[in-house]
């Protein structure tokens, strides 16, 4: 049969500002505390209590939202979202509806060809969430508030994707932006943010094109489900249209959960309910009215941006597309290597001790590069004696690893581990002359220039790296060779 299809998503997502306090009451936000500890007569729904805009939670959404190339409202209101659900105490949620605090942006993604694709964004809000509640009790639910009040950012896009590979982009990027903004910490695992992808299909079949029912699947926390999940999502929905040839009709988006351990997507609601939220403005919150002044300033925090700085990275010092997008997952390690290349220091080299062996240890310890505690002045040092060939490129891995463990500069351990390579080069001249004339074969071999030529070289190298224990350097000894023979 001659089907081909496109296919469309669009995202909302929920991202924690991580401010110190919840977005209505001076209760801490905490991870991972004993349940129902950081909650106040506000954030639990007590009657007669009045909930006070945290200031610090607007400007972290306006730098997003201006990250996020978005007009920024002037004026905006609190508007309650009323739903019953028992993590919800007060029964209704202070969102933003009809005036949110930004709208009309884009994102720009980087995709795996090298090139970027721009995504819309329709707006971003600010509101709050809701409580936990867990299972795990048997024939009783229990309710854990502690998250109740976190001050939480949704932000929509225009169905622009066109690729499960394209949402997760978008959501690695978003990640990336936010974390160097310092408005989140963006950890998945902690729920710091949530995915809702709305996927369906544009299929072109005997000429006509049908659009399937949108399903939305529902918070996803981890880049692979995301990925796996619209995949899924749009292997389903092919297959269904070709058995049923059912089509999008008003009002019939499917809301579908994520099985992890069966990698499948499940129907949780047939029907979108006709939700009525009976959004009205909350009688208990002022306005919020942005000055200009208040607007400049927070424009003077914004940083160079991660795809931008990735950019830059790969064409002032030549680096390649992924060694650059590898130094800009984070702002600090991006700052390191800013900095370590700033002073000077060889921008490839620096790259590849950051990229490789930094990465490789970062992820043995799960932090970042730059959380391995690495200051750029060492770096810098460790980048010199590797370019002067003082130490190998192996020698200056191993001395990276040290470096990670102890405050020493990297030429005190190079000696104290002996990896200082001999470019004395009487020593080295010494060495060769031996070498050539215990090997009066190999030499003949390489005068002839023929094939045998460059197997002899190395045999007759590899003698003299032998003989000075490794520690000869292999430029120098090169060098030599050429000269005597
Ligand atoms: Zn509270
Ligand atoms: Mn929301």
């Amino acid at each position: 049969m001659d089907v081909q299809y496109k296919i469309i998503v669009g995202l909302e997502i929920h991202v924690h500002l991580a401010t110190r306090t919840k977005m209505f009451c001076g209760c801490e936000l905490a991870y991972g505390e004993q349940a129902n500890t950081r909650t106040c007569p506000v954030c639990i729904g007590m009657p007669g209590v009045l909930p006070v805009m945290n200031k610090q939670a607007y400007e972290y959404s306006v730098l997003t939202a201006l990250a996020l190339n978005c007009e920024i409202a002037l004026f905006t209101k609190w508007d309650r979202k009323s739903y019953y659900y028992p993590d919800l105490p007060k029964n209704y949620q202070i969102s933003q509806y009809d005036l949110p605090m930004s709208r009309n942006g884009f994102i720009e993604i980087p995709l795996s060809d090298g090139t970027t694709k721009r995504v819309g964004i329709i707006r971003a809000h600010l509101e709050e969430d809701a409580g936990k509640n867990t299972h795990t009790l048997g024939d009783f639910s229990a309710v854990d508030l502690n998250r109740a009040g976190t001050p939480l950012l949704e932000i929509v896009t225009e169905p622009d994707m066109n690729s499960p590979e394209e949402v997760c982009a978008l959501a690695q990027e978003l990640q990336r932006i936010v974390r160097f903004l310092g408005v989140s910490e963006g950890d998945m695992q902690k729920g710091h943010m949530r995915f809702e992808p709305n996927v369906n299909l544009h299929i072109t079949h005997s000429g006509q094109v049908f659009k399937t029912p949108i399903s939305e699947i529902k918070n996803l926390n981890s880049f692979r489900s995301i990925e796996r999940s619209v995949a899924f999502e749009v292997t389903r929905q092919l297959d269904e249209f070709l058995e049923t040839g059912i089509t999008m009709q008003m009002g019939n988006k499917r809301t579908y959960g994520w099985d992890d351990v069966n990698q499948c997507t499940f129907l949780q609601r047939e029907k979108e309910e006709a939700h009525d939220y009976r959004y009205f403005p909350d009688p208990d919150l002022v306005p919020v009215e942005i000055s200009q002044e208040w607007l400049t300033e927070i424009k003077s925090r914004m940083c160079e941006l991660p795809l931008a700085m990735q950019k830059r990275f790969a064409t002032e010092y030549g680096l390649s597309d992924y060694d650059a997008s590898v130094l800009t997952v984070d702002r600090d390690t991006a700052e390191l290597f800013n900095a370590t290349v700033k002073n000077g220091s060889d921008a490839k080299r620096v790259c590849n001790l950051l990229t490789q062996t930094g990465l490789k240890l970062a992820r043995e310890r799960g932090s970042t590069v730059a959380g391995l505690g690495i200051d750029s002045d060492r770096l810098a040092k460790l980048a010199q004696m590797a370019d002067s060939g003082d130490v190998s490129a192996t020698a200056a891995s191993t001395i990276l690893e040290e470096m990670i463990q102890s405050d020493k500069s990297p030429d005190a351990i190079a000696k104290e581990k002996n990896l200082i390579q001999k470019s004395d080069t009487g020593q080295i001249e010494a060495l060769v002359d031996e070498v050539i004339a215990a090997n009066p074969q190999a030499v003949q071999d390489w005068r002839s220039g023929g094939k045998k030529s460059k197997k002899a070289r190395g045999f007759l190298l590899g003698q003299v790296m032998q003989k000075s224990k490794g520690q000869a350097n292999p430029q120098i000894v090169n060098q030599i060779f050429d000269k005597k023979l």
